[in-house]
């Protein structure tokens, strides 16, 4: 992860009172002026979330395909947690880090512009950003790290929709159901209301949609792209969260099945289809 200066000292400011208060409950904090975090500290937890500032309306978030252990974070158990669909779990989406930092530079091969990124380096085991708080981790270590994550989410979708006027965040993720299918989650459309406000229902479920033209690259993809989203696929905190039931960005949740992610090359396909869908978006709705 690379962060400029300037980036640095807003990343810094935002993590100050979680770090502050991790540091409160894990060792000395007296010697610490109020407000100031060791840069140590900040860099160790910055290391765990690869943050890119954007230069098109697109955020690529994926918070559950990292293999890093978080410092001073243990492993959460989920006792008495509900399970399934929006509850507890530590399953791997194996390759969708790779997936994100790669869909990345094809945006940026394509157009000579970053897309903004927000990409998990560690371990479902410690912390699940696509979940509230009180399911997301189970000590101040793990949460300081979510903080990083959203806090960049909330800075970045503030950022675009100033910049851009609107934007699109795009949330990958990987489900063992359907090797061979990508699956849409906008809870039913719910997260692309402002996208549908301005364009028409086409732009959510024709062909010119985003799943539409995915399709029409050979893609298989649920819904195709009429109909109603699979259930457990549907969208999750993130999506609910940065799409436009709640936000003024737009999110949309990306499910893949293992032939779209497993292996390096097919990853190239689905980084290849997905930019230049992703940047006809951008040129044709939002820039
Ligand atoms: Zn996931």
């Amino acid at each position: 992860m690379r962060l400029q200066p300037a980036l640095f000292a807003t990343r810094s400011t935002l993590v100050a009172i979680p770090l502050l208060a991790w540091t409160i409950a894990c060792g000395p904090v007296s010697t610490l002026p109020t407000g100031v975090v060791q840069p140590a500290v900040v860099a160790q937890m910055e290391s765990l979330v690869h943050l890119q500032k954007g230069e098109l309306p697109i955020l690529i978030s994926a918070p559950h395909g990292g293999r890093k252990d978080i410092p001073g974070s243990r492993h959460r158990t989920g006792q008495g947690m509900a399970t399934g669909g929006a509850g507890f779990s530590t399953a791997w989406d194996a390759g969708t880090e790779e997936l994100a930092l790669e869909l990345a530079a094809e945006v940026l091969r394509l157009t000579g512009k970053k897309p903004y990124l927000v990409v998990g380096s560690f371990k479902r085991n410690f912390l699940d950003c696509n979940r509230p708080p009180a399911i997301a981790y189970s000590d101040p270590a793990a949460r300081a790290v979510y903080e990083v994550y959203h806090g960049a989410l909330r800075e970045d979708c503030k950022e675009i929709v100033t910049r851009f006027g609107s934007g699109l965040v795009v949330d990958l993720h990987r489900q063992g159901t359907s090797a061979n299918t990508v699956y849409r989650g906008t809870k039913n459309g719910k997260s692309v209301t402002a996208m549908r406000a301005k364009f028409g229902d086409g732009i959510h479920e024709g062909p010119d949609s985003v799943f539409g033209r995915l399709k029409a690259q050979g893609w298989n993809v649920h819904p195709d792209p009429g109909g109603t989203e699979q259930s457990g696929f549907s969208g999750g905190f993130i999506t609910q969260t940065y799409g436009s039931e709640r936000s003024p960005t737009d999110a949309i949740q990306f499910e893949f099945g293992a032939d779209y992610c497993k292996s390096a090359e097919q990853r190239k396909g689905t980084v290849k289809a997905l930019a230049l869908v992703l940047v006809e978006l951008a040129k044709g709705y939002h820039l």
